[in-house]
């Protein structure tokens, strides 16, 4: 199928009928998969490894995330029972960035030594990237389709079209916990340094035009 087809198919479908699909469609070990643990992160955690509990997790330690972010990702893998590989940027490269704090003068080369370098390194081989972007955080992901083809991956954002509404009635069927910092008014959470409180996506590199890490663009 190309990627007109797939979107095709894919449009109509429920979030779990996508993930359900995506394993009968592709390669099951040319799937990937990344969890941020951030504030909606355990919604795609639950819906993939119900769905496929051999699935591979990944989780990019950038070294700058808050503590509250690491004692969230032990909480779910103890309450959903899952495994968690963690992937770190080149130790000589984060070193610099610390010492430089190159978050203050350069975010995109900072996000790029962090987060997008070691990325790169994980989508080496694989077919699919899924991703838990959700469309109603900000106008670059509300144009998405379910898939889209970035640099001869494909990427997969099967609960692009839910609701915020949607998305806090399956934390709470689940009995899924929220990320301790939701409740303190942070609405997306990535590293300590590049993000305040704020409704949506507005918490991260507030006062400058990034809204992106460089990882879905
Ligand atoms: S979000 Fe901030 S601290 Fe984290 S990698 Fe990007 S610029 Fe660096």
């Amino acid at each position: 199928m190309n990627l007109e087809e797939l979107n095709k198919k894919y449009k109509t479908l429920s979030p779990k009928e996508r993930i359900a699909e995506l394993y009968k469609d592709f390669d099951q070990t040319k799937v990937l998969y990344t969890s941020s643990f951030g504030t909606t992160a355990a919604l795609l955690l639950k819906m993939v490894t119900d769905i496929n509990p051999n699935q591979l997790i990944y989780f990019l330690d950038t070294t700058y995330h808050f503590v509250e972010t690491l004692e969230y990702k032990k909480e779910l893998i103890s309450k959903l029972g899952v495994n968690v590989t963690d992937v770190f940027p080149e130790d000589w490269k984060n070193e610099f960035t610390k010492k430089d704090k190159t978050w203050t003068i350069d975010q995109d080369l900072c996000c790029s030594i962090n987060k997008v370098e070691p990325m790169d390194k994980l989508k080496e081989g694989q077919d699919v990237w899924i991703s838990g972007l959700l469309g109603y955080q900000n106008s670059h992901r509300k144009n998405l389709d379910v898939f889209e083809e970035k640099g001869g991956l494909l990427k997969f954002y099967p609960i692009l079209d839910m609701t915020e509404e949607e998305v806090n009635l399956f934390f709470s069927d689940n009995d899924i916990p929220k990320h301790s910092l939701e409740a303190q008014g942070f609405h997306s959470i990535g590293c300590a340094q590049c993000t305040v409180k704020g409704k949506g996506r507005s918490g991260r590199w507030s006062n400058t035009s990034k809204s992106e890490c460089g990882l879905h663009l």
